[in-house]
């Protein structure tokens, strides 16, 4: 990074850092079977048939097998009860053959989203989302960090963005992304600023960091005003715009965009992860290598 012009926004591709880590997951996972004499397997929960979890579903198989990981698709009905739930869960806590557990949020109305992920034993958690998980890498004894956020901080790794001694801000506060993504900013040493919706003047705050992590689940709410010159920004927000509002992003017509708008810091800053193909492509991959770490912890390799 330090030897590019900062006038030259560099583009911090997670597609690309995404493909070249998928290289070398495949091998390790050749290595896993080798020595345990079986694939790593994740269980993949799906209830109800909401067709973007579908999608989701489809996506996070066939990345398994392309990584050589075996899946399990456990499809449940939208009327399953909660205990019915928490029943196949346990089934597969027990299973010596699945190592990760994953249930597709959002569940349908009705079912408590927060039992079923405690009921995932916290050792077949690639998500990452138990209590245990979350707790482990508050106390600095990470198993594996939440998919999303342990994607940025690879992505950052990838780019050689130096995190120690500067100043990171991270926008949004929630379990998934903001609250790991701050816990693993400050084990790089960063120093970090959490801001949320009660943040007064939070272009005053972002524009002061020189790393910013925005995760606040509003499509392009900050613009240049908001970051200062030769940050880095990474656009964690995924949002579908309608047809009618198709965006002219750095030339490319789109029509997923983040929470920044990307286009007017195109330039501004040092570094920006764009919408698609930033942040989205490391999340599949970070519960792949999630899955092998758990896979290779319960085998003691
Ligand atoms: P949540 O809705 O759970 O949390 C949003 C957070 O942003 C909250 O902490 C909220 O503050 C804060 N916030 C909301 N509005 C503002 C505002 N105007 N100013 C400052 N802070 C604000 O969202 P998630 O964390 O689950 O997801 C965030 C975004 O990331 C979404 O767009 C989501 O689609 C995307 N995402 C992308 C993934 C990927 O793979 N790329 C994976 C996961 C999420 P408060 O706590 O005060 O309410």
């Amino acid at each position: 990074m330090s030897a590019l012009d900062w006038k030259n926004t560099v583009l911090l591709d997670g597609k690309a850092v995404a493909a070249h880590r998928r290289a070398r997951l495949a091998s390790e996972v050749l290595e896993f079977r080798a020595k345990s004499g079986r694939a790593p397997g994740l269980a993949v929960i799906l209830v109800g048939d909401n067709p973007a979890s579908h999608i989701y579903v489809k996506n996070k198989i066939k990345a398994c097998e392309e990584a050589g990981i075996a899946s399990f698709h456990i499809p449940l009905a939208a009327t399953v009860t909660q205990e019915e739930l928490h029943k196949e869960i346990e089934k597969l806590n027990t299973r010596n053959d699945v190592d990760g557990i994953l249930v597709q949020l959002p569940l349908p109305k009705g079912l408590n989203e927060t039992a079923a992920l405690e009921t995932i034993a916290p050792h077949k958690d690639p998500d990452g989302l138990t209590s245990g998980n979350l707790g482990l890498l508050l106390a600095g004894r990470k198993r594996v960090a939440p998919c999303t956020p342990f994607g940025v901080m690879k992505i950052l790794e990838h780019f050689q963005i130096a995190l120690e001694g500067k100043k990171a801000v991270v926008v949004g506060r929630s379990n998934i992304v903001g609250k790991p993504m701050s816990l693993l900013l400050q084990e790089a040493n960063a120093t970090v600023t959490m801001a949320h919706s009660r943040t007064k003047d939070l272009a005053s705050v972002t524009r002061e960091a020189e790393i910013v992590v925005v995760a606040a689940g509003q499509p392009r709410f900050l613009g240049r005003e908001a970051f200062g010159k030769g940050s880095v920004v990474v656009d964690v927000g995924i949002h579908r715009v309608p047809a009618s509002e198709t965006l002219l992003i750095g030339g490319k017509k789109s029509s997923i965009c983040g929470d920044v708008r990307y286009e007017e810091l195109l330039g501004h800053v040092q570094a920006i992860t764009p919408v698609p193909g930033g942040v989205g492509p490391m999340t599949i991959q970070m519960l792949l290598e999630n899955t092998l770490t758990l896979s290779k912890l319960g085998a003691s390799l």
